[in-house]
């Protein structure tokens, strides 16, 4: 990996920036200021989705920094109400992101949702068929890169396998820390060719009244070896993450932490520190299926 600009190289050629930041649960006003501090401080690549209601925000993050855009992968997502409109969700992105394009545009997760009732499964759609219209959208400029997010085995399976699935997943977002290294999974999507980013790397947010709290940056064997390299808990986190060659997208509001999340150059973790932080025996999810009409979530992929 290039250490000025790491990055991670994608089924179809595209490199996704290794390091990218999130923004889920953070407002309007954080969420500009964020971005913005973040690409002045050596961020190229910006985690959002239609869900977070942040888009737009992230759009005039990014025009405040005063990079180019072309020089900045944005990634968003088509929420589930959208599945059977997507080019309508692609466009509503388009138009809060104002980027002209989306670097990778996911499927959020591989639920469809009726759009007046969000609690009800939408019977005769499935997510096979919005694949179908995402293979669309790389026609027409608008969208460089497709991908899935929160996809199983079984969701990736039924999709390689069916006769329409002509593009392989660039990316599976997941889930992935070491309380839930979802080792088959990640293993399933290397032998596919599908790149994985890792979503809440630090664990989550744990004071949040809408994700579950887990407490793995206060984790004893991350501290143990934070301390050790005098590195913050945060960075042994994104460190272990990248070196299972996924693309990490901690989020922070906090522009310390935002610049320490970054600082990835000129240190590493010892194979053995490496394979002390996969040890750990802890299960916990930040990211559940309860509130979704349909389980995704099948806890067999570890
Ligand atoms: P996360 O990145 O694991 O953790 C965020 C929390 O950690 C915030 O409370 C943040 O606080 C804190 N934090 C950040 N840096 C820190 C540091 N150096 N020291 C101590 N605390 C620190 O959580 P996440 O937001 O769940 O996941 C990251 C991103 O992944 C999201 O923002 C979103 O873009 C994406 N995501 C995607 C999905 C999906 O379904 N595809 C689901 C969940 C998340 P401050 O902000 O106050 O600094």
């Amino acid at each position: 990996m290039d250490q000025a600009h790491p990055s991670f190289k994608l089924n179809n050629g595209s490199a996704i920036p290794a390091i990218g930041l999130g923004t889920w649960q953070s407002s309007d006003s954080q969420t500009r200021d964020a971005v913005e501090h973040a690409l002045q401080h050596g961020y190229r690549h910006i985690d959002t989705a239609f869900n977070y209601g942040n888009e737009k925000e992230v759009g005039e993050g990014i025009r405040a920094s005063g990079i180019p855009r072309e020089d900045i992968w944005v990634t968003t997502k088509l929420d589930n109400p959208w599945h059977h409109r997507a080019q309508q969700g692609l466009e509503a992105s388009l138009k809060n992101l104002d980027t002209g394009y989306i670097d990778l545009f996911l499927m959020h997760f591989p639920c469809s949702t009726d759009p007046d009732d969000p609690s009800k499964h939408l019977g005769d759609w499935d997510f096979v068929k919005t694949w179908q219209e995402m293979q669309k959208m790389l026609d027409s400029g608008k969208v460089k890169n497709i991908g899935v997010s929160n996809f199983q085995i079984r969701h990736l399976e039924r999709l390689l396998n069916d006769p329409s699935c002509q593009v392989v997943p660039a990316v599976n977002q997941l889930e992935l820390h070491p309380y839930n290294p979802s080792t088959k999974l990640l293993e399933y999507c290397r032998s596919k060719g599908i790149h994985c980013t890792a979503y809440s790397c630090l664990g989550g947010h744990t004071t949040s009244p809408i994700n579950s709290h887990t407490d793995l940056a206060s984790n004893d064997v991350v501290v143990r070896i934070a301390e050790k390299k005098g590195k913050t808990p945060a960075q042994v986190l994104v460190k272990w993450g990248l070196s299972r060659g996924t693309s990490m997208i901690p989020k922070s509001i906090t522009p310390s932490r935002i610049e320490s999340n970054f600082n990835m150059a000129g240190w590493a973790l010892e194979e053995h520190e490496i394979a002390e932080i996969s040890g750990i025996k802890t299960r916990a999810k930040v990211v559940g299926d309860s509130w979704m009409p349909i389980k995704v979530f099948f806890g067999d992929d570890e």
